[in-house]
């Protein structure tokens, strides 16, 4: 599976013959100068290459078969430097099969009322121009990101840095391959799922793997390979145990594990206490030191959450704050101070610590099987959302929360596992009502980095449904538009 920094995006400015090859000329200089200043920006984490001026039918429908044929290319970004008929657009709009920006922008900033004649007119007219080749979009019902300002505006370069986050997660999305081991737990609902209907909207492919094939790999693991891996333990967390047997089956599952899915390229997996035959423990630290690299994971077998953490974590490159795979554990509900304390019976992702992480072995209170060792810390605070995928069924629907972490500072000195603590927005009585009414699942992804934004352009694109549960939310609205979009999906055509 690729990367971000595997992908670009194409910059196609449209014009037309009319004009004459002097007005031509300036367009392509006028691209030429906006591509190469965006790509120097450094705020987009793509490079936008120059794919020229298009004035025609032909060049159009050209190029956009040309974006669907590139496998480095993620999406296209249109926009019409000067007046650009939409018809010429139909074709090659058609044919589009990748994600689709509209930069509504103009070469000058400013109006030069003092010199400006009819020339600077022709030039800079995006003001109508560009509006002609929005019309073609929208007449094709075509899902897009629309940016509008000047492309030297920070605003702007930061809307489609994020646009170009989401689209990646659409492009790597086809990459993705689920592992399972074992199927999810027992009577659980949401976590359960169409495969199918997720492969055709979202391009996850999720398959079944033996758990017996996993502890022949675990058994194969020789004494060197579980050195190693403890001296990589040791080197990024604190050891807290004197139980160092725990710690080294674990790296035994890490490392069989870690083998199995890069000769099969998987980068998201589940697994459930409930299928844990012939293994001596369920994975702790060896999942959570997994979720560090990037790998997404699924607790209790819950596939859709593994895909969505490793196409977030992938969305997020590069950003600073971390992207984890959560479950609502437990509530303060103190009246006014009402917050979630996320968790996991083993596996939280410390790219979310505060506090270096602790490894410690403790029982396990479930699944029959040895102390685990995992990894104990205290999660960050700051601005997030929490998201989760549930299948409706016909349709799936992404649900985003917005969410203010704070790190704990009380001493829990009898939890033997990794905490994080929020307030939702609004409120946790609104938010968690919300979230309720729409079908939330318990397991979310927890990001530091992304936002609604980067979520709704990436469900638009990937064309499901998208929630929102954010601080001006009102229930009463909020209960029409799960009605109405209810019957919206139900209507024949709308997919
Ligand atoms: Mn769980």
């Amino acid at each position: 599976m690729r990367s971000l920094k595997d992908l670009e995006f194409w910059f196609v400015t449209g014009s037309q013959p009319l004009y004459g090859d002097d007005a031509i000329a300036s367009c392509v200089a006028h691209a030429d100068d906006m591509i190469k200043k965006m790509n120097g920006f450094g705020t987009l984490p793509c490079a936008v290459v120059n794919k020229g001026v298009v004035t025609c039918t032909e060049e159009i429908t050209k190029i956009m078969k040309e974006v669907n044929y590139s496998d480095k290319c993620a999406g296209v970004i249109i926009f019409a430097h000067t007046f650009s008929p939409s018809k010429m657009w139909i074709k090659g709009l058609v044919d589009l099969n990748k994600p689709l920006l509209h930069l509504h922008t103009q070469y000058n900033r400013d109006i030069p009322y003092a010199t400006m004649d009819m020339d600077f007119m022709n030039l800079n007219q995006s003001a109508h121009g560009d509006r002609e080749t929005g019309f073609m979009a929208t007449r094709l019902r075509m899902n897009r990101k629309i940016v509008v300002g000047h492309w030297e505006d920070p605003r702007v370069a930061e809307k489609i840095g994020g646009w170009m986050r989401s689209a990646a997660g659409i492009i790597l999305g086809k990459e993705l391959k689920i592992c399972r081991f074992g199927d999810n737990m027992r009577f659980v609902g949401v976590t359960e799922g169409d495969k199918v209907e997720t492969e055709i909207k979202l391009g996850w492919e999720c398959n079944t793997y033996p758990v017996g094939g996993l502890v022949k790999g675990i058994n194969a693991v020789t004494d060197a390979e579980v050195e190693e891996k403890l001296a990589e333990y040791t080197s990024k967390y604190d050891l807290n145990t004197d139980n160092l047997d725990s710690v080294k089956y674990q790296a035994k599952c890490e490392i069989a594990m870690e083998k199995f899915f890069k000769k099969n390229d998987f980068n998201a997996f589940t697994n459930t206490f409930q299928d844990l035959y012939g293994m001596e423990q369920l994975p702790g630290i060896a999942t959570q030191n997994l979720m560090s690299k990037g790998i997404g994971y699924g607790g209790e077998g819950d596939w859709k959450i593994a895909a969505l953490d490793t196409i977030m974590k992938k969305m997020a490159e590069g950003m600073p704050g971390g992207t984890a795979f959560m479950e609502d554990y437990t509530y303060h509900l103190e009246q006014g101070n009402e917050m979630i304390m996320g968790a996991h019976m083993l596996e939280v992702d410390p790219c979310v610590a505060a506090t270096k992480p602790k490894i410690e072995v403790h029982e396990l209170s479930i699944g029959d099987k040895g102390a685990p060792a995992r990894l104990v810390f205290n999660g960050k605070g700051g601005k997030g959302i929490t998201c989760c995928l549930v299948d409706m069924g016909g349709r799936l629907r992404l649900i985003c929360a917005d969410v203010e972490a704070v790190e704990p500072k009380v001493e829990m000195p009898k939890l033997p596992v990794a905490r994080c603590l929020w307030r939702p927005l609004p409120d946790l009585l609104t938010s968690a009502e919300a979230w309720i009414l729409a079908g939330g699942a318990h397991h979310t992804v927890l990001s530091f980095d992304l936002t609604a934004e980067h979520m709704r352009d990436y469900a638009e694109m990937a064309g499901i449904e998208f929630v929102h549960i954010h601080k001006d939310i009102n229930i009463t609205d909020f209960k029409r538009d799960l009605m109405l979009a209810d019957i919206a999906y139900q209507i024949k055509g709308i997919k």
